[in-house]
């Protein structure tokens, strides 16, 4: 006899308990074979004094288990503690989300009937490390981090998912047009998997008009692969053309681990009214069930999901008069999906998983050449508010040390001296780029930024330019 697996399940926030209480009827129902290890994680956890929301055990009982289905968690916005789902993200190692977005037309109202894609979002980098700075009275500083290895994995992941499923296309979006560097490594190292992967059709779009089109066009996409943030946002904009961004659910994946969830938030605005719609939480369990093996219960699952949505039995934010037959709570939404377990839809194709869906492995990481990197010059950064672009050089100029020689003063990223415009706007943060001269080495940084801080500047950050086999690795500012 087969054992049953077992899942870690959190309730979550807002909307979460109503959402969850019904996913998990509905999964008992069908004959899912799971055993539920219940944890309490955010805001709770978070006033009972445990400061980051997830106690040990908790960590204890998810690295047990390795499946995880979580009801959304508030984040609190701008301060309190640090969004619990991206630190789970990021601890268990789960690299992707997986959020496929189909419309339901004529059954649920869209404007574009036959959408059907699905996007993946690379899930632990970008400015999602949450990395940030306040350092002068002005500004306040994001780091965004893409890394190869991270890159690899996504897209790897994408064209891996795309031939599994039967996808056709996987499109590629990023803004490596304005961020050269970061997004570029992103957007190369598609182009190179990519190569690996001649039967799928692909292609790139900078993230704006890519998210225009999904709006506009979203039948022109299969696959989508992109960044953390734009991930993110283009789910919730896929979501809501499908008809509310109530009916998504997703898959957080790793190499040892995944996680379930719906893509939306906790919706404080309409918890504890029994009108949330468990769909995007229980689409997200139907993925889970696929993930365990148990594509059978996925398939029931799924399929009388779709004859509810088909019978018109609709929770309010989808409800529409003359489409709709029946407006629901969450319970009664429940309800009408137990009683449609066994059925499947007749106008929208039914779901079919066959036992070996889910399982795909993916080859390692692929071995990259180290490139010769040499030390050629630092970028000084200063809290500086006392004067012109042309005081602050010849300030600078007259205590830097022989080995470094100031080459371009630049203000949020705009070149401001040598041969600045008066119109740019300057405020309290100042990069100083200095050239490695004569004698130049890792040492000389520390003797700058002495020379700086003794003269009266108050240095604030150092980077390092380094170039790469000769290339240079970074951007020149704007103007440069
Ligand atoms: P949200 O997704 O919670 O709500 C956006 C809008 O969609 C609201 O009007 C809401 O009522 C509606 N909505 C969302 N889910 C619905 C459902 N199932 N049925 C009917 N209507 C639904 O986004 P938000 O308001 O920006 O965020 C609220 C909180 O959720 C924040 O604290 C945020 O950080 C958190 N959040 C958590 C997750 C997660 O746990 N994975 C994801 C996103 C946001």
């Amino acid at each position: 006899m087969v054992s049953n697996t077992r899942i870690a399940v959190a309730h979550g926030n807002g909307i979460g308990p109503e959402i969850m209480d019904a996913t998990l009827r509905i999964l008992d129902a069908a004959g899912a074979r799971i055993e539920i290890d219940t944890v309490e994680i955010g805001e709770d956890v978070y006033k009972k004094g445990v400061l980051t929301g997830i106690e040990d055990s908790t960590w204890d009982t998810l690295r047990r288990n390795k499946v995880f289905l979580k009801a959304p968690i508030t984040t609190p916005q701008g301060g309190g503690f640090k969004s619990l789902n991206v630190t789970i993200r990021k601890t268990l190692g789960l690299f992707a989300n997986v959020r496929p977005c189909s419309s339901y037309h004529p059954q649920i109202k869209t404007l574009h009937p036959n959408m059907d894609m699905v996007i993946i979002r690379e899930n632990e980098e970008d400015l999602y490390g949450g990395v940030e700075y306040r350092q002068t009275q002005q500004t306040a500083c994001s780091v965004k981090l893409i890394s190869r290895p991270g890159s690899e994995r996504i897209v790897r992941y994408a064209f891996e998912y795309a031939r599994c499923n039967g996808r056709k296309k996987v499109t590629c979006m990023s803004k490596d047009n304005i961020m050269k560097i970061a997004d570029g490594l992103f957007h190369r190292t598609f182009d190179e998997i990519g190569k690996e992967y001649p039967d799928i059709e692909q292609e790139h779009y900078i993230i704006d008009i890519g998210s225009a089109r999904i709006a506009s066009r979203p039948t022109d996409f299969d696959v989508i692969v992109t960044e953390n943030l734009y991930g993110d946002i283009i789910s919730d904009i896929a979501a809501e053309v499908t008809g509310s961004v109530g009916l998504c659910g997703s898959a957080n994946i790793g190499a040892d681990f995944a996680m379930f969830e719906a893509i939306h938030g906790s919706a404080p605005d309409i918890a504890g009214q029994g009108i949330a719609n468990p769909s995007g939480l229980l689409l997200g369990a139907v993925m889970m069930c696929v993930h365990i093996g148990q594509g059978d219960v996925a398939e029931t699952v799924h399929n009388a999901w779709l004859k509810t949505i088909e019978d018109g039995i609709h929770t309010g934010e989808i409800f529409r008069e003359g489409v709709s037959t029946q407006r629901v709570g969450t319970k009664e939404f429940a309800d009408a999906v137990i009683e449609r377990l066994g059925q499947k839809p007749t106008k929208l194709t039914p779901a079919s998983y066959p036992p070996d869906a889910g399982a795909m492995t993916l080859p390692p990481l692929k071995e990259v050449t180290r490139e010769d990197k040499k030390l050629v010059g630092v970028d000084v950064y200063l809290d500086w508010s006392k004067g012109t672009p042309d005081d602050l050089a010849a300030q600078v100029q007259a205590v830097l040390p022989s080995e470094l020689s100031l080459n371009i003063i630049d203000n949020r990223g705009t070149k401001v001296w040598p041969d600045g415009l008066p119109e740019t706007f300057c405020c309290d943060q100042w990069r100083l780029r200095l050239n490695g001269a004569d004698g130049f080495s890792a040492s000389s940084i520390p003797l700058a930024l002495s020379a700086l801080n003794e003269a009266g500047f108050e240095t604030i950050k150092t980077e390092n330019l380094y170039t790469f086999d000769g290339e240079r690795g970074w951007t020149k500012a704007q103007g440069e």
